[in-house]
């Protein structure tokens, strides 16, 4: 996680700041034997990322009046292990000659750097960003940390500055090993809707690389397999489960435990209905269970064979309605009608769950994506709340597999869930994340 330095003279407001962007303390270490300095660190995210955040305040007020003392060894070191640094100035003061030594030496350190006008609450601190300006470490951001305002602005720049999150861990290892990374498929669905007769039509003995290897956990095995385009799958199943399930008749019980399993170990799961009885309680339960693990979700919609031709449009349009009355929170999610008993049909089905994996792993670049959520709320602006209008300022996409975006705004904490629903559909439709969990969560700055 990138580090996130929070520098400045002495009452400018860095602690306020650090506070406001905190979420969790770290730890509190001491430097220096003699003098005890605290520096606090904490985990934040800022600009979308996950970040360290290292308020260097008390530091700088170390021993003597000069102001090159004030750089203590500390406040060095906390610049030099930075990946970025917010220099804080007071907006209000103006720049005092602390500040323009800070600079100064801030541009000998050449990181990667925000300068940030606190106090600016109102028009107070216009003289001060010009002033800003001047110091020629970039356009500064206005900010009030006491009083939340600016912070939108400030996050945005953080962003661009730090760039993107990186994928997850072992998709990086995998790509730098220059390994194929498969995609992890899971069959589920109430017993007897067709899970193994579609598994055994999915495999089709030829294209099965090596039999069932031992899965990611104790009770699970996964099957590689090439599609028909040569794309890597690995199909996991809990199988040896569903087997004693049967055994000892304890099915249903055991069935869910099975279904969760599967669930956690999957990128991508296909729910098998039976078309004669499709989304009963219990296929509800399971989509419901993939949505809550942030499981891109496919529907096979199975022994279609034995819906009769003339009844098929009906049948569509039926589970359509059920899944928009019961399963809203997947709104579009693919289905694809089929016959694991003759085959037909299936061939549709892994094209659509490749689409769902390239969905459920989408990232939307932080500039794009407020382009589109500056015209979303133009479209459709927030509502009033007690006679006053909250106000989004940003949004960014913290993290992909399930797409997981975060919004910055002013009191957004209380934007009501209608609204939120309204904006998480229209990242669907706009992003095509059709069959994939959205996660939104909202950031107020006060
Ligand atoms: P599982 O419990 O979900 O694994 O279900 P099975 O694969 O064992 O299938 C249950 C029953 O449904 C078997 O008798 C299958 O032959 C039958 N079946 C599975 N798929 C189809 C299909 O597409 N059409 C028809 N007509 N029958 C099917």
């Amino acid at each position: 996680r990138p580090v996130v330095a929070i520098v400045g003279r002495p009452n400018v407001g860095k602690s306020t700041l650090f506070n406001r962007l905190a979420r969790r303390r770290l730890a509190i270490v001491h430097d220096q034997p003699g003098v005890t300095r605290d520096r606090k660190e904490a985990e934040a995210i800022v600009g979308g990322r996950d970040v360290t955040l290292v308020d260097t305040a008390g530091l700088e007020e170390a021993p003597p009046e000069t102001i090159a003392g004030r750089m203590t060894a500390g406040s060095e070191r906390a610049v030099d292990q930075a990946d970025l640094v917010l220099f804080v100035i007071d907006g209000r003061a103006g720049l005092t000659p602390a500040d323009e030594h800070f600079a100064a030496w801030l541009r000998r350190k050449g990181r990667p750097l925000v300068v940030v006008v606190n106090k600016a609450e109102g028009r107070a601190a216009a003289g001060g960003v010009a002033e800003a300006y001047a110091l020629g470490l970039g356009e500064p951001v206005a900010i009030s940390a006491e009083h939340g305002e600016g912070l939108g602005e400030l996050h945005a720049r953080v962003a661009e500055l730090l760039g993107p999150p990186p994928e997850d861990d072992a998709e990086e290892a995998e790509a730098q090993a220059g390994r194929e990374r498969p995609l992890r498929l899971a069959v589920v669905g109430r017993p007897n809707a067709g899970k193994s007769t579609l598994v055994n039509r999915l495999l089709g003995e030829e294209r099965m690389l090596t039999g069932p290897e031992p899965g990611i956990t104790r009770d699970s095995v996964a099957t590689p397999w090439r599609d028909p385009e040569g794309r890597l799958v690995r199909l996991v199943d809990t199988a040896g489960l569903r087997k004693r399930a049967r055994v000892t008749g304890e099915l249903e019980r055991l069935s869910t435990a099975e279904t969760i399993r599967s669930l956690k170990e999957a990128e991508v799961v296909v729910l098998v209905l039976d078309a004669l009885a499709p989304l009963e309680g219990q296929d509800i339960a399971i989509a419901t269970l993939a949505e809550r693990e942030g499981r891109a979700l496919v529907i096979a919609l199975n022994k279609w064979d034995l819906v009769p031709i003339a009844e098929r449009d009906a049948a569509r349009r039926l589970l359509a309605d059920r899944l928009e009355a019961s399963l809203a929170q997947l709104r579009g999610m693919p289905v694809v009608p089929l016959s694991a008993l003759t085959g037909a049909g299936v061939e549709k089905l892994v094209p659509a769950v490749w689409k769902a994996y390239d969905a459920w792993n989408t990232r939307v670049p932080t500039g794009e994506l407020n382009r589109w959520f500056e015209a979303a709320i133009a479209r459709h602006p927030p509502p009033l709340v007690d006679g006053r209008r909250l106000k989004l300022r940003y949004i960014t996409q913290a993290k992909a597999r399930p797409p997981t975006f975060v919004i910055f705004g002013t009191r957004s904490e209380l934007l009501p869930d209608a609204y939120a629903r309204y904006l998480v559909n229209a990242i669907r439709d706009d992003f095509g994340l059709q069959g994939v969990p959205i996660r939104l969560s909202l950031r107020g700055t006060k």
